[in-house]
């Protein structure tokens, strides 16, 4: 896979790059990542990439030119290919008002051949380059950041994770929090996270078994894999339940995850 990021701020991604599983992934081949920096992309004596708004107001705005010039340079394939169901190459703005990043989206993601994310700054970019440019807006959360760096950062970094090989257990990607692949029982006892479903993930523990008078559930230390299972199913149920009830109503539960939750919230189903 290649991502590109397009940005006024090459400089942001010292360091971003450059840690775990991202980090192996590139040195392994499994993506390349290129960081353009749109500057180079302005011809006038100032290299200015923004520009004051039209309709007056505050702030000023990211002009589309260098974006477009930028874009052209990349052999990308061309809009009409990347609106049909085949398409594996996408441009996504980065934009407070965009649709919400989530993992099923940096699932879709993960299973292209191109990623080229574009960083707004300022009050943001020009209308056309989402109008007529970019395939998709993407937010990675209802808050308003000063640009779209981080955000770039955190798609690829949940894109990354997710390309075949980049993590060494593979199982370990498809039943974290959200995902929506149901569990699989492996002959090796109890899978270590319950998550599956689209709940989020259950707690998990470390040694030592006592620290500091703080133990851990007694059941982990059992080597009862059954009641292990059920314990972090009843876990990852409970905690979504307290943090992100929103999650249960498109979660798929089978009838001992509806026994567990009954149990949970104190009403009967
Ligand atoms: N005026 C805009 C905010 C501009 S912030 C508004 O009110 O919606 C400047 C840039 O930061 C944006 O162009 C976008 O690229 C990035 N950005 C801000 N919030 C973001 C979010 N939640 N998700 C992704 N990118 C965001």
């Amino acid at each position: 896979m290649k991502i590109d990021i397009l940005t006024i701020f090459p400089d942001f991604y010292r360091g971003p790059l450059d840690y775990g599983i991202v980090r192996r992934a590139r040195e392994a081949g499994l993506v390349e990542i290129a960081v353009h920096d749109l500057r180079a992309f302005a011809h006038d004596r100032h290299r200015s990439v923004d520009d004051r708004p039209f309709g007056g107001g505050e702030g000023m705005v990211l002009k589309p030119e260098p974006i477009f010039e930028c874009i052209e340079t990349l052999n990308v394939a061309p809009k009409a290919e990347r609106r049909t169901d085949r398409a594996r190459h996408s441009v996504v703005l980065l934009s407070a008002q965009g649709r919400r990043f989530d993992q099923a989206v940096a699932v879709a993601l993960s299973a292209l051949e191109r990623l080229i994310l574009i960083c707004g700054r300022y009050e943001g970019v020009d209308e056309r380059v989402g109008q007529h440019l970019a395939d998709q807006e993407l937010s990675i959360g209802d808050y308003v950041l000063s640009g779209g760096e981080l955000g770039a950062a955190v798609i690829l970094d949940a894109v990354t994770r997710l390309i075949p090989g980049a993590v060494g257990n593979e199982e370990s990607t498809r039943l974290e929090s959200f995902s929506t692949a149901t569990a699989r029982t492996t002959n090796q006892g109890p899978l270590s996270t319950c998550a599956t479903g689209g709940l989020l993930d259950c707690p998990h523990y470390t040694r030592p078994a006592d620290f500091r008078g703080l133990r851990v559930p007694e059941v982990l230390v059992s080597g009862d894999h059954e009641q292990i299972r059920r314990w972090r199913r009843l876990s990852a149920l409970e905690k979504t339940w307290r943090n992100r009830p929103d999650l249960l109503e498109g979660a798929h539960l089978s009838a001992e995850d509806q026994a567990l939750l009954a149990r949970i919230t104190g009403k009967e189903i």
